[in-house]
Parts: C-alpha cells; sequence; structure tokens
C-alpha cells in the first residue's frame, strides 16, 4: 500500500485519481480550498478509511508540509484552469499556479518524496506542427493575452520541478494533460464538452466559437489517471516531461453534431465569435494532438477509451 496526497483532491481530475487510488488498496490524502472543485465530488470516497481530506489552501505552508510527512508522494493537481476562468481572474491564476507549485516542492524536496507536476497542453500554445513532442518549442502570444499568462505560469511550474530533479535529486515528473473529459467536469469554467451535453440536454442551442473548424483531442479522465499512477510509480520518468491525451482529433463543430446525434436532441447549433464569448484579447489555438510515444514507451497504458463512449458516459452523467 502507498499513500499518496492530491493537492486539487476535489476537483474533476483530482476526485477521479483518488478513486482510482483508493481502488488499488492505497491510501489517498487530499488538500483542496474548494475555490473550483466540490466536496460533492468526493461523495463516493469519503467512508473509505484509507480516504482522508483537508479543507485548505496549498497556500498555509504549515498544513501541506504537515500532509506532506504523511505520504509517500504528492499528486500536484491544484491550479486555476478553465479558459473562463483564467480570463476572469488572470491574478488568482498567476499567483495559485506558481506560488502553490513552489510551496508543494519545496516542502516535498526537505523529505525527498516524488512530485507529479499537473501540467497542461496549453503550454504548446499556438504552435502549429502537430502532433506535438514534448521536445518541442513553446510558442506563446503576446502579455496581454491571459491565456498565455496561464501557458507560462505552468511553464514555470514545469522549469522548477525539472530544476527539482536536476540540483536536488528530488524525484519529480511533469504531466502535461491534454483536453481531459469524464462525469463530474463542470462547464463553468469554459470546458466545451460538458457545456455543450448541458446545452443539448436542455434543448438550448449550442455555442460553438468561431468558425467551430478548430479542433481538439479528448482524453476520458479515467485514461488519464492511469498514466498519472503509472508515472508516479516509474522512475524512469523522474525529471522528464510527458503529453498524456487521447490522439483521436474531432473539430468543435463535428464535436457538436455528434453531441446532438448521441443525445437525440432538437438543440440547433449556434456560432459564437471569439470576441462575443471571450473578449478581444482572446486567442484560441487551432489543432492540438498529443505525440504519445514517450508515453507509450514509458508505461503500459494500453487502449484508450473512444470518443463516442466519453461522450455518452458524460451524457448519461448529466442526464
Ligand atoms: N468552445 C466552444 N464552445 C464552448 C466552449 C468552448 O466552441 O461553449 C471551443 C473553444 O473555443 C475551443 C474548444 O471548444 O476551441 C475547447 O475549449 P475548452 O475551453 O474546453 O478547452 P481548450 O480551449 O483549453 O482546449
Amino acid at each position: 500500500m502507498n499513500k499518496y496526497l492530491i493537492t486539487g483532491g476535489a476537483g474533476f481530475i483530482g476526485s477521479h485519481l483518488a478513486e482510482a487510488l483508493l481502488a488499488r488498496g492505497d491510501e489517498a490524502h487530499v488538500i483542496d480550498d474548494l475555490s473550483t472543485g466540490a466536496i460533492a465530488n468526493l461523495d463516493g470516497v469519503r467512508d473509505n478509511p484509507r480516504f482522508h481530506y483537508t479543507i485548505d489552501s496549498i497556500m498555509n505552508r504549515g498544513v501541506l508540509a504537515e500532509l506532506i510527512d504523511r505520504v509517500d508522494g504528492v499528486f500536484h493537481l491544484a491550479a486555476a484552469v478553465g479558459v473562463r476562468l483564467i480570463f476572469e481572474n488572470p491574478v488568482e491564476t498567476i499567483e495559485t499556479n506558481i506560488r502553490g507549485t513552489e510551496n508543494v516542492l519545496e516542502l516535498a524536496a526537505r523529505k525527498q518524496k516524488k512530485v507529479l507536476i499537473a501540467s497542461t497542453s496549453e503550454v504548446y500554445g499556438k504552435g502549429v506542427r502537430v502532433p506535438f513532442g514534448e521536445g518541442d518549442d513553446l510558442l506563446l502570444g503576446p502579455t496581454t493575452c491571459p491565456r498565455w499568462a496561464y501557458a507560462c505560469s505552468k511553464a514555470i511550474d514545469e522549469f522548477l520541478a525539472i530544476a527539482y530533479w536536476r540540483e536536488r535529486k528530488m524525484p519529480t515528473v511533469v504531466c502535461r494533460f491534454f483536453n481531459t473529459v469524464g462525469p463530474r467536469q463542470t462547464g463553468r469554467y469554459g470546458m466545451v464538452i460538458p457545456r455543450l451535453v448541458g446545452q443539448a440536454l436542455k434543448g438550448e442551442p449550442l455555442t460553438v466559437y468561431g468558425d467551430g473548424s478548430q479542433s481538439r483531442c479528448f482524453i476520458h479522465v479515467r485514461d488519464t489517471v492511469r498514466a498519472a499512477i503509472a508515472l508516479m510509480e516509474s522512475d524512469a520518468a523522474n525529471g522528464e516531461v510527458f503529453n498524456i491525451g487521447n490522439p483521436q482529433e474531432i473539430t468543435i463543430a463535428d464535436l457538436a453534431r455528434r453531441i446532438i446525434e448521441l443525445t437525440g436532441s432538437k438543440s440547433q447549433i449556434k456560432f459564437v465569435s471569439f470576441e462575443d464569448a471571450y473578449g478581444p484579447d482572446f486567442e484560441d489555438m487551432a489543432r492540438r494532438i498529443p505525440d504519445t510515444g514517450k508515453l507509450n514507451s514509458t508505461i503500459q497504458w494500453g487502449e484508450l477509451i473512444p470518443l463516442d463512449e466519453i461522450l455518452m458516459t458524460v451524457i448519461e452523467s448529466m442526464k
């Protein structure tokens, strides 16, 4: 049995990770300030005697240090995420993402506990050479666009994690999560699938931003979590960066059509300009596909859940 701390464990990915760890027989500790997470996300695990949670911020170093003492490793998922949130709260985004990660790494380093840093495919920015490989250059836009502040804050987290490994031999691993979806994800902070599914189920128009020709690759949270656990347990992963994504690509317009079909909804598609959706300083990326070669040569990942099945699990959970 291993003992792990999940920062941001009441969030969408964190709560699925807690479930997966407990299902394996591990002990799971969660710290979450409930800023975007929700206690209800933990309903399935709260009665498990190997589950423990603390409602507090990772800015509270005393509490964080005590929790790190109790575990063998830390999954650091606490962060400001979601394109809408990032546009509405740029200061909080930068401060939480940088200071929070500094705290986790510094305190874990004192005890040489391994830390997995949840980063994001946003760090690739508007690179156009797909698929994105971990060694590719990052192409970020101007500092007036909050989206790039988010990408940059996560890139700093990555630099810091790698620096701790190189300079202090503290084991760290960086995961770049590509668009992750599944039950319990909220559309409140911008995520497209829960938003469109919610609209389809209510018979409202599905809001597709831009002309809908931009594409994304969606991965089921269960596949994401399996990869994260395997990387936490792999010594070969230390000091390395990994994409975690499902290479199956779909345009957002096709995604909206598929959601209408699978829900049997009478909704129409409504195209909304990026400016109307997010304001004038917004930039979207056209395509974002993960190269998962490095991940697959490091862990035994196996079959991934296909898009239709991902959509069905989300639809069922939102009905
Ligand atoms: N999007 C959309 N309608 C929405 C929300 C998002 O068309 O109601 C688009 C968004 O512009 C982007 C894609 O869906 O091209 C994925 O958006 P999301 O915010 O889920 O993730 P990210 O942009 O970070 O990949």
